[in-house]
């Protein structure tokens, strides 16, 4: 705790079929159909990602020179006697509203259009950005001028596509640094639109993959944003890895019998113990199933998120993780694949944690809080709307957890019980609380309070330990049950 419960603006669908199969997920984020609507100019450099408007002036696009600079260095701007002075580190530069003539570090040239002033905002033509840039920052600039983007530098990310023949096909792809696109999926195509990576086409703008599931992608630029579109007859759906820098599209199951939850972990389980390779036996490709795990663990807060300070040494957010990984490897060990959210002290948002929680299709989803009040163990599971109910094929982003409530309270049961047998002081409750609703598996949030007032016990092996073999337990007494709820 404490409990973020702030309601999401806009509602994103997600589209269910059949069994309760979670099929796709639909994020229409205000944030990037705003990107859409209103020309952009994005600019990537070592330093920063960010995006710039663009607005129309005589009929050609135009920019902020000062809110391009900004996040690159220290920069300064005047009117002088008619002149508009621009400083950027220790680079000196004169333009004059409604002309060419412009002078940077005492040379001159023009501009291929009138520099223009507004309210103390030079505004210089998109098309000048690239010799202005290169003369300001002394470095090499590289402009996609037709989709905007600027890139400053040796930025680009780069990535390579495969689809492995495995059964279902998996489409892998690599990216040199980590990625965070938004995805949304329509029918036949699932896309992923990245604002802030320096994503560069590859070789050829469509790729062709020799498979009837996911038979092509293409990549295309526009509007200060990359896409990769993947396409395929049945829905898909991608999930990450490799700390961002793989994403892996499935198709999704076409029938509802599903017997993987029952099926050994993975291969490859990143994070997890290194896979046992016979001497001299090719190692397993990355991925040769789909990414699906049994379990994800969500270890709440992390990064500037710290949570709460349960004494004047430990924060919330280190006690989850310690207790996550703990957890994942009593849960490894006894044959149930795992997933951590975070690994580390890095902060992710609500939706994040849902987002990548439901792509990983997982039977069941907990997530861990710490406290320094009360003893023992609470136990959470989602208190949904009022109405809240699902009503045909689409579901709510927020109330994603009401068909699974059933399942929800199956996993709290056995998991009180098994805390109980082991004399741990254990609370059932509901709360209204995120991501728990935006969940479509079996949810659980496990709060742990020290077992006996001691604050520093938070972070004893011994109880820790404790608290992992009972909630082991208590899956494994219910895994059935929970493997057919996917
Ligand atoms: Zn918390």
């Amino acid at each position: 705790m404490p409990w973020s419960s702030r309601p999401r603006d806009h509602a994103a669908p997600v589209v269910m079929a059949g069994m309760a199969v979670l099929l796709a997920l639909l994020v229409f984020d205000a944030a990037v159909s705003g990107f859409s609507e209103e020309k952009r100019l994005s600019v990537y450099s070592g330093a920063a990602s960010y995006s710039v408007p663009v607005r129309e002036q005589n009929g050609a696009e135009y920019v902020g020179l000062l809110e391009i600079l900004e996040p690159l260095g220290s920069v300064s701007a005047r009117t002088d006697g008619g002149l508009w002075r621009l400083s950027f580190n220790r680079v000196d530069s004169e333009f004059t509203p409604g002309q060419t003539r412009v002078r940077v570090q005492g040379k001159s040239f023009d501009l291929p259009a009138n520099f223009w002033l507004e309210n103390g905002h030079g505004l210089v033509p998109l098309s000048s950005l690239p010799g202005l840039m290169q003369r300001f920052l002394g470095t090499a600039v590289n402009f996609h001028e037709t989709s905007r983007r600027l890139f400053i530098g040796n930025v680009a990310v780069h990535f390579t596509a495969q689809v492995n023949r495995t059964n279902p096909p998996t489409l892998v792809m690599n990216f040199t640094a980590p990625v965070n696109p938004m995805i949304a999926t329509e029918p036949g195509k699932l896309r992923m639109v990245f604002t802030r990576e320096p994503l560069v086409p590859p070789g050829s703008q469509t790729l062709t993959f020799d498979s009837p599931a996911i038979p092509s992608a293409t990549f295309q630029e526009s509007n200060g944003a990359a896409e990769i579109a993947v396409n395929g007859p049945v829905p898909l759906f991608a999930s990450f890895s490799n700390n961002g820098r793989t994403i892996t599209i499935t198709p999704a199951p076409q029938s509802a019998p599903n017997t993987q939850a029952l099926a050994p972990p993975p291969a490859v389980a990143p994070g997890g113990p290194a896979p046992q390779v016979p001497p001299g036996a090719a190692p397993p490709a990355a991925v040769s199933s789909p990414v699906q795990y049994f379990v994800v663990l969500d270890a709440s807060h992390g990064g500037d998120e710290r949570g709460a300070a349960l004494n004047d040494q430990l924060a919330e957010k280190d006690v989850t993780l310690a207790f996550g990984l703990r957890l994942r490897q009593q849960l490894q060990a006894h044959g149930f694949s795992t997933l951590v959210l975070r690994e580390g002290d890095t902060t992710m948002s609500l939706d994040q944690r849902a987002n990548m929680t439901n792509a990983a299709h997982p039977a069941i989803y907990i997530c861990l809080h710490a406290t320094s009040q009360g003893t023992g163990i609470r136990l959470y599971t989602a208190l949904l709307p009022v109405g809240g109910e699902n009503q045909g094929p689409f579901v709510d982003w927020n109330t994603a957890q009401s068909g699974f409530r059933a399942a929800s309270q199956t996993a709290v049961s056995s998991l009180a019980t098994e805390l109980g047998k082991r004399q741990i002081a254990v609370r059932s409750l509901f709360a209204p609380l995120r991501p728990l609703n935006n969940i479509a598996a079996a949810a659980v949030a496990i709060e742990i309070a020290p077992p006996s007032g001691k604050v520093e016990d938070l972070s004893s092996p011994a109880y820790l330990q404790l608290v992992a073999e009972s909630v082991t337990a208590g899956i494994e007494a219910v895994r059935n049950q929970l493997g057919g709820a996917r």
